[in-house]
């Protein structure tokens, strides 16, 4: 970390009108790479990687330049969490969600801790953990167990997180509790607290199917921290959860596990179209063309949902409307729900057609076991059933039926009937 942090001044390279790929990329992939193996196998995190992300200016992707970030778009985070997702997927997990703290920061901190937090995200110094998920409630995110109480002018708490990503190497947590000893589940506080200020204990390992790089370990965080390191106000973390963690999460998992699905599929029809292509897999079959398509087919739904939901997203924050409308969350759960389930299936559907050496053992090239493993956990990271259940519901309120991708107002004489 001895390295110059401040982001290069000349960082974009357009690669097309639609999506930007910061150019740092290039330094920082081959190092993501050279490690993604033995994260995975050793169940470590990628200290190497997170370093060199770190030294990239990448980490402060989302904080406004006024701070010393890059000030990008959506899109290009999604662009630039595909990419590192087709190197190393926990990688690009930590650093996507890292993405989504950081935004939740800018958008919701006060003036005090903005000042003070977001030049050293911008720079690489402060990497920021999730704590959301507690034992009893588990992964509900809008209610919690453990509250805060407030002494002598300071909010403290008392939390475990059985789950929380790089947990041993953040520099900051974002945590959620509840707002008071007498508040119920529903009202809920976000705080930003510094590693030193907490005292961390662990108390559950991280010995994994899949994701293994993530390091995603219990602790339980004792401390201390000031009002003004509230992230939103008091009590009302739904209000930052609908506005940005909610929708930048879901847009960071998809774009994750989209990117780590479209590298495997790209070694694998490079390695269909090459000298070494293997004799097991016949070309001519229609089977084989079948198979091959349906895996395609499976990654453009996911592409151009993600697409959809970014602009939809892009727009409520251009025009500065409220996220309050159920179609908008049907589409952001929607992103999560399919990108899950249809990630996972596309891993699945290349480990059938690449077949027992290539598809299902640990050295092959293709390196198809690997996803087929850290896919499983996408529909567990946020239980799909939870948005299932959430999303009937929703149906219910959107007589409407405003699809992904039509405007958010439009002139419904539908709407009209009661
Ligand atoms: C790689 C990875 C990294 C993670 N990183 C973090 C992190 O940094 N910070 C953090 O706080 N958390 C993190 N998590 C945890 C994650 O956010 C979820 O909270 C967690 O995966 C959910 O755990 P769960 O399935 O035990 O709990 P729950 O979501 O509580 O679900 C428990 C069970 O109940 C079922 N269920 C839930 N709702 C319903 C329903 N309505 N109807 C029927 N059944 C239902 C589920 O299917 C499941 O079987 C991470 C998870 C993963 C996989």
């Amino acid at each position: 970390m001895g390295t110059d942090l401040r982001p290069p001044a000349n960082i974009w390279e357009r690669s097309g009108p639609v999506t930007s790929i910061p150019a740092q990329l290039a330094e920082v992939l081959p190092v993501v790479r050279a490690h993604a193996d033995r994260c995975d196998a050793e169940a470590r995190f990628p200290r190497e990687s997170l370093d060199a992300l770190r030294a990239s200016g990448l980490m402060g992707m989302l904080v406004p330049r006024r701070y010393g970030g890059l000030g990008a778009d959506l899109r290009t985070f999604s662009a630039t969490a595909q990419e590192l997702a087709g190197a190393c997927l926990s990688t690009a997990m930590i650093w996507a969600m890292h993405g989504q703290q950081a935004d939740a920061v800018v958008r919701h901190a006060g003036p005090r801790l903005a000042q003070d937090l977001l030049p050293r995200i911008a720079r690489g110094k402060t990497y920021l953990a999730s704590v959301t998920t507690e034992p009893g409630k588990g992964g509900h995110l809008l209610s919690a167990d453990a509250a805060l109480t407030s002494e002598d002018g300071l909010l403290h708490f008392d939390r475990t997180g059985p789950v929380v990503t790089g947990a041993e190497h953040a520099d900051g947590f974002l945590i959620t509790l509840r707002a008071a000893p007498d508040a119920h589940s529903g009202q809920v506080s976000l705080v930003y607290a510094e590693r030193s200020q907490v005292a961390i204990e662990l108390t559950g390992d991280w010995n994994p199917l899949g994701m293994r790089g993530t390091d995603s370990i219990g602790v339980r965080l004792k401390g201390s921290v000031g009002q003004h390191q509230l992230v939103g106000r008091q009590g009302e973390f739904r209000t930052v959860a609908v506005d940005s963690m909610i929708p930048v999460g879901h847009i960071a998992w998809a774009s994750c596990w989209l990117g780590a699905a479209r590298a495997g599929y790209q070694r694998f029809v490079r390695l269909l179209t090459s000298r070494d292509r293997p004799r097991g897999v016949d070309l001519q079959s229609p089977l084989t063309a079948e198979r091959l398509a349906r895996i395609r087919m499976d990654l453009e739904l996911v592409s151009g949902y993600l697409c959809g939901v970014i602009a939809e997203v892009d727009d409520l924050r251009a025009t500065g409307q409220g996220a309050e409308e159920p179609a908008l969350h049907i589409h952001l759960n929607t992103l999560k729900l399919a990108a899950s389930e249809l990630a996972f299936a596309a891993s699945d559907r290349m480990v059938q057609l690449a077949g027992l050496t290539l598809g299902y053992q640990r050295d092959s090239p293709l390196r198809l076991e690997r996803l087929f493993r850290d896919l499983r956990s996408a529909a567990l990271n946020y239980a799909n059933d939870r948005l299932l259940t959430a999303n009937g519901n929703l149906c219910l309120l959107d007589r409407r039926v405003r699809l992904i991708s039509t405007p958010l107002r439009q002139t419904d004489p539908g709407q009209a009937v009661k």
